[in-house]
């Protein structure tokens, strides 16, 4: 059965259709990259699969693991398994990385049926995932991207995604503003999280992060659509001959 199933999804945003009829089906395991030029809607289908509140699903359906989730709301989803790293990571004054990280992991294991996470084996457990990605241990006690740098962001939402172990991590142009070394941590982090039963969206402009991240199959979103599907290979045609 598929992990996630997109049927002729639809979307208004402020009373503009923005998505026009999505399909696409996503196996366990499977790595799928959607391109596409700015504005063709890459964000808002990130953010309708997520559940963000200002987003009018006005047709299709979305199935995960054979079940619905459109009367979801996004923390039930995210309890359910899903991931979505922002393209804009949002700023949690007041909030502490390593306390935010918790309360996340913790609200899923209670949801599962299962205890609180030991505190000492969490602090340990995240330090640890920080280090590989370079993350210094005194900005998991600053306050969730307040004064981040946009890299910073960038890879404080990849730890995010390692820590909750998601089934479904949506990845939107986690890539930009990334130097060359941040974007082959972010790729290591994806290629180290792999598995028969863990699927990925990546959204990017560039093939850039494929070369690190070889995904299954790639699609072109243009105009709320998806125009073409491929390999690999289309990503290399597509940063050639462009959209
Ligand atoms: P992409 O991520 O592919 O660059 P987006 O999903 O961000 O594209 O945007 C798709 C279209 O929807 C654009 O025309 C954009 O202007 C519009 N749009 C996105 N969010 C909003 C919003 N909150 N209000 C009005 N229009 C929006
Ligand atoms: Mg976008």
């Amino acid at each position: 059965m598929a992990l996630l199933e997109i049927r002729g999804l639809r979307a208004e945003v402020d009373g503009q259709e923005i998505l026009k009829g999505i399909d696409l089906e996503i196996d366990p395991g499977q790595v799928h990259a959607i391109m596409g030029p700015n504005g063709s809607g890459k964000s808002t289908m990130s953010y309708v699969l997520s559940g963000r509140d200002g987003y009018e699903v006005t047709g299709g359906d979305v199935l995960m693991n054979g079940t619905s989730i459109m009367e979801m709301e996004s923390d039930e989803r995210a309890r359910a398994g899903m991931f979505l790293a922002f393209q804009y990571p949002v700023e949690l004054p007041g909030v502490a990385g390593m306390s935010f990280l918790r309360a996340a992991v913790n609200a899923r294991r209670l949801d599962n049926g299962e205890d609180e996470i030991d505190q000492l084996e969490f602090v340990k457990m995240v330090r640890a995932k920080a280090k590989d990605l370079s993350i210094d241990e005194e900005m998991l006690k600053r306050a969730v991207n307040v004064g981040f740098s946009g890299g910073e962001k960038k890879r404080n939402e990849i730890l995010q995604m390692l820590v909750l172990e998601p089934t479904l991590a949506i990845l939107d142009e986690t890539d930009s503003g990334l130097d060359i070394d941040a974007l082959k941590t972010v790729a290591d982090g994806v290629n180290h999280m792999r598995s028969e039963t863990r699927s990925f969206i990546i959204v990017t402009h560039y093939q850039r992060l494929l070369d690190h991240i070889k995904p299954d199959y790639v699609h072109v979103l243009k105009d709320g659509q998806i125009i073409r599907s491929g390999d690999y290979e289309l990503a290399l045609r597509l940063e050639k001959d462009g959209y």
